[in-house]
């Protein structure tokens, strides 16, 4: 699960690290007020789950409220669209209106699990502001990890080489970003993290130490034993077919590509993308209906497989295990009639009932149905369908 700015920029608070005052609004006349009431100069942002919103026109520093209502107009009635949205972009429902502060040197600190390690992971670099992916591509060397013990917690010999290699030497802004660090550290590992990045922590040039951006990513099978974080959840943020199909109990990822992919089993799953890819074909999603699929719930993954208008092609292809290729020749039987097949659908059914299934999809004759002979010839069959 991920979380706005502003969330992240409270749990940051709520566990000592210092972050400038803030107001969440979603209109131009809430900005404006909010703009009044901080005084001085404000920043303006999106709040959105992307980042590159600097460079996208979606952070805003604002002198004026005049100036804030120009930037909340843009941002409210414009999508936005940057490295990490996609060219359609994404709609901005809400803007952060924040304190506006002086900078003097921007860093970077974050924490992500490291896999092969099985710990966490604090990175740090001087390079703050800028996407750390560049920096890791560009200068790695620029970019210094400490690993640490999960239950341990980041130890304070390790929060003084981190320091040292920002290259804080003053005193008091080395004890005000230990007290970053050991917050962030702590955050990860109380909150279920997945990744949490504070960029840029912020030395203003009178020496204070600052969180201006933050976010957060949160482990969903962790989500249980956090109520603080289910409440933050924002659904409208989500891609809706996931929602959907999160309803239906279906594991479903959007992915780029026009072929639409419903298969059972994880494993299964992974496989057909990768036999699509060697045959020159990309996946337009990962869909996994698992075992104990209905009729209904095999329907409703045709249904949210159908309506992504980037689908030009499906490949079925069900191993029938627990799950039974009659349940699946049904449900593509229902969907044929309820949402018809606007695209070719590859089916490759083998298992379990497999010549029931068979039986009852030639007597349906359903028109764009394609079968295929093993998983080979349907990665094949689904590849020429969308050239
Ligand atoms: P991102 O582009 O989505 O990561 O958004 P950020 O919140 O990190 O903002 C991008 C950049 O805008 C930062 O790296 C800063 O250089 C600048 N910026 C953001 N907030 C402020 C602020 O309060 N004062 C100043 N002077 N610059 C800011
Ligand atoms: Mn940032």
């Amino acid at each position: 699960m991920k979380v706005h700015e502003y969330q992240a920029r409270q749990l940051l608070q709520d566990a000592g690290v210092p972050v400038p005052a803030s107001e969440v609004v979603e209109t131009v006349k809430a900005a404006m007020a909010a703009h009044e009431k901080i005084g001085g100069t404000v920043v303006v942002k999106a709040q959105v789950f992307a980042g590159g919103r600097g460079k996208a026109g979606f952070v805003k520093l604002c002198k004026t409220p005049a100036e804030t209502e120009t930037a909340a107009k843009f941002m409210l009635s414009n999508r936005m669209v940057s490295k990490q949205t996609g060219p359609e972009g994404i709609e901005v429902k809400k803007l952060l209106v924040a304190d506006g502060v002086d900078i003097d040197s921007e860093y970077y600190v974050g924490v992500v699990l490291d896999r092969a390690r099985r710990t966490p992971v604090m990175m740090v670099s001087r390079e703050g502001g800028v996407e750390i992916e560049e920096v890791a591509a560009r200068n790695p060397d620029a970019i210094v990890k400490e690993w640490f013990h999960p239950h341990l917690g980041l130890q304070s010999f390790q929060i003084a080489k981190l320091i040292g290699a920002l290259g804080l030497t003053d005193k008091e802004q080395a004890k005000a970003t230990a007290k970053v660090l050991r917050g962030l550290a702590k955050i990860f590992l109380s909150k279920d993290c997945s990744l949490a990045e504070i960029n840029p922590l912020i030395r203003t040039p009178d020496g204070q130490i600052l969180a201006i951006d933050a976010k957060m990513n949160f482990d969903d099978s962790a989500m249980f034993r956090h109520a603080d974080l289910q409440k933050m959840h924002d659904p409208t943020e989500e891609n809706e077919a996931e929602l959907r199909a999160q309803k239906a109990d279906l594991t479903y990822i959007a992915l780029d590509g026009n072929i639409g992919c419903l298969v059972n089993g994880a494993g299964l799953a992974m496989s057909t993308m990768d036999i699509i890819k060697l045959h020159g074909g990309e996946p337009a999603n990962f869909l996994d209906v698992g075992g104990s699929v209905t009729a209904e719930g095999a329907t409703e993954a045709f249904r949210i497989i159908l309506a992504d208008p980037k689908v030009k092609g499906v490949l079925v292809n069900i191993f029938g295990g627990i799950a039974k290729c009659d349940t699946i020749a049904e449900a593509l039987i229902n969907a044929a009639k309820e949402v018809g097949f606007n695209v070719p659908v590859v089916v490759r059914l083998e298992g379990t009932n497999v010549e029931r299934a068979r039986a009852m999809l030639k007597e349906a004759a359903i028109k764009q149905l394609i079968p295929a002979d093993d998983l080979t010839d349907a990665a094949k069959k689904v590849c020429a369908q969308v050239a």
